[in-house]
């Protein structure tokens, strides 16, 4: 694409998520009244993973001798360069956190019809520091969970653990280092609000599996936690390394 083309493209994007009135969670388009949350061209363009309830998909294959992970979903696929670049780029940077909780009802409704959310008692979505998260005005992971909890009725509970270290810088790191360097990014504040609960951990993109990871392991200290897991997009190949780590090609 020209580089000019694809500049304005961008501020288009940009003027829309700025503009008031109802867009595609996706593009930014204005939607036609009547219109779903996400445009038709979208709908059909988008790449999503369709691998809900499906034992051993690779979302479950990424946790597997790490993590107890009951239930594991990704709506989309995310590659650079396709369309869910878009879904992300809006969502992160476009200040856009009405298009998070319209892209986390599409979560939702894309796993309705398993039986994904059978006896989760709470979602938690992944915690920003707090200096991210007062950057960024809101937490994106958050804005997702708060759209699955309009189509499902779940408690969204933000109030269990924080986030103490920005970004896990583990991409590179493999078995055992990678695995010590994953603690201690989350710290469990109120252990008494996830204690023997079927917790549903959100995230918006899902690369190493290293945040989660962490996540999951400081809310099982709270005891007797169940876990599952839904992310709105899956990133890179995944295949897992012969100790039991995960590698990213
Ligand atoms: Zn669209």
């Amino acid at each position: 694409m020209p580089a000019r083309r694809r500049l304005t493209g961008i501020l288009r994007r940009l003027a829309a998520g700025l503009a008031g009135g109802r867009h595609c969670a996706v593009c930014g388009r204005r939607l036609d009244k009547g219109a779903d949350e996400v445009c038709a061209a979208c709908l059909t363009s988008l790449p999503f993973t369709r691998f809900h309830g499906c034992p051993d998909n690779p979302v479950e294959r990424l946790f597997r001798g790490l993590l107890p992970v009951e239930r594991a979903g990704a709506l989309l696929r995310y590659r650079p360069l396709e369309r869910s670049r878009f879904v992300l780029l809006r969502l992160k940077y476009f200040h856009a956190p009405a298009s998070g909780i319209a892209l986390g009802r599409m979560m939702a409704r894309d796993v309705w019809p398993t039986d994904f959310f059978r006896e989760v008692d709470a979602i938690v979505p992944v915690p920003l520091t707090p200096q991210r998260l007062h950057r960024r005005g809101y937490n994106q992971s958050e804005m997702l969970a708060r759209g699955i909890a309009d189509v499902t009725g779940l408690p969204v509970e933000t109030g269990a653990v924080s986030r103490v270290v920005e970004r896990p810088s583990q991409t590179l790191l493999h078995g055992r280092s990678r695995r010590e360097n994953v603690e201690h990014v989350f710290r469990l504040t109120n252990p008494a609000r996830v204690a023997g609960r079927h917790l549903l951990m959100v995230d918006d993109v899902l690369t190493t599996g290293s945040t989660l990871l962490s996540l999951g392991r400081t809310l099982m200290e709270a005891g007797g936690v169940r876990l599952s897991v839904l992310t709105l997009a899956l990133a890179g190949e995944h295949h897992v390394v012969e100790d039991g780590g995960i590698a990213t090609p």
